[in-house]
């Protein structure tokens, strides 16, 4: 993966319960390092859960505003306020399953959406795989196809136009280069590609580059810039969007949840696309492919192209892709709970 060869796959779920019994499964972003999982396991447990004990809530944002409350000034004061909203939004995806499973019905009807399904994207094609990969997705209906680039730099035209050639006809391609460049290196490269006319080129420049260099970057291409999944708060995305993104990616498991996707959703320009970013277990996927449904077609999300056995059989086959839409699931909930027996087999006991 982009940070790095992944010695292991870690995921963190959460699970929620009320006092009648009932339930809610969330996904708290850990992709990396090795051990995150278990680091930000151990702050749930230790700092997170006992106020989270007896809490009442009406939304999930209830909770997700009164943990803030009680310990954003813990997180700040020990630099780790980003894991903090990692945390957050796992709990308020899990408030939203346990939610609606308490209510007895699936995302689709508490939101009225008339169509029960997520348009998806292929995602995180690596350059070697692209002729295996490719055609297996578009056989799936897939018609969008995210590579990963940017780690050589005279290899990005070469890796987009192979991709191109093995494209089926209307397809689109998008690059993400992970936030490696700099800025001229992502002038450089973008002008090399251009004629392929990307969908979107995602984190061309690192989150935090200077809103300058983004606003520069964004007048000196025509492929439409991307972002999200180290962008933080309606603000800080409204903030990006005014420097130039046009597609905003939010990572359910990364920052507000389900409820943070849903408010930037409501608070975007029209120009803007909401597309969700997601790379983890099948949890946090059920919950993202739910933010691009209640988006609407505009919006599709992606599902990455590599094997994952979190994704594929955590929580049986509750992720299909056909025709390039994934079915949500029936309900009542947001999400199909895990397989006890599989959670075991992926379980860690530390
Ligand atoms: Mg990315």
């Amino acid at each position: 993966m982009a940070l790095g060869t992944m010695p292991t796959r870690p995921a963190l779920l959460v699970r929620i319960e009320d006092s009648d019994g009932c339930f809610g499964w969330g996904e708290v972003w850990a992709n990396f390092p090795p051990r995150a999982n278990l680091h930000k396991a151990h702050i749930i447990e230790d700092v997170v859960a006992a106020h989270l004990a007896g809490i009442r809530f009406v939304e999930p944002r209830d909770v997700q505003d009164a943990l803030r409350r009680k310990l954003s000034v813990f997180f700040l004061h020990v630099g780790q306020t980003q894991v903090f909203e990692h945390i957050l939004a796992g709990i308020d995806t899990a408030l939203w399953d346990l939610a609606l499973r308490a209510q007895g019905v699936s995302f689709a009807e508490h939101m009225g959406l008339s169509q029960a399904s997520a348009r998806s994207y292929a995602t995180s094609i690596n350059a070697e795989d692209l002729e295996e990969l490719i055609p297996r997705h578009s056989g799936f209906g897939q018609t969008h196809f995210k590579l990963k680039i940017g780690y050589s730099e005279r290899g990005d035209r070469e890796i987009v136009e192979r991709a191109a050639q093995l494209c089926p006809q209307n397809a689109r391609i998008m690059v993400d280069s992970n936030q490696s460049w700099t800025p001229e290196q992502a002038r450089a490269c973008l002008r090399s590609i251009e004629d392929f006319s990307p969908f979107f080129a995602e984190e061309a420049l690192p989150a935090d580059a200077p809103r300058s260099a983004w606003e520069d970057l964004a007048k000196a291409t025509d492929i439409p810039l991307a972002g999200g999944e180290n962008i933080y708060g309606v603000d800080g995305f409204l903030s990006m969007a005014g420097a130039g993104l046009r597609v905003v990616q939010p990572d359910v498991a990364k920052w507000g949840g389900l409820t943070g996707a849903l408010d930037l959703a409501d608070a975007l320009p029209a120009d803007v696309l909401l597309w969700p970013h997601f790379m983890g277990s099948a949890v946090g996927q059920m919950a993202a492919l739910s933010v691009s449904a209640a988006v609407g077609e505009a919006s599709a999300c992606e599902v990455d192209v590599n094997d994952n056995t979190l994704r594929t059989e955590l929580c049986g086959d509750a992720i299909v892709i056909q025709d390039g839409f994934v079915r949500l699931p029936g309900g009542p909930g947001l999400v199909v709970p895990p397989d006890p027996a599989q959670l075991e087999r992926f379980s860690e006991a530390n």
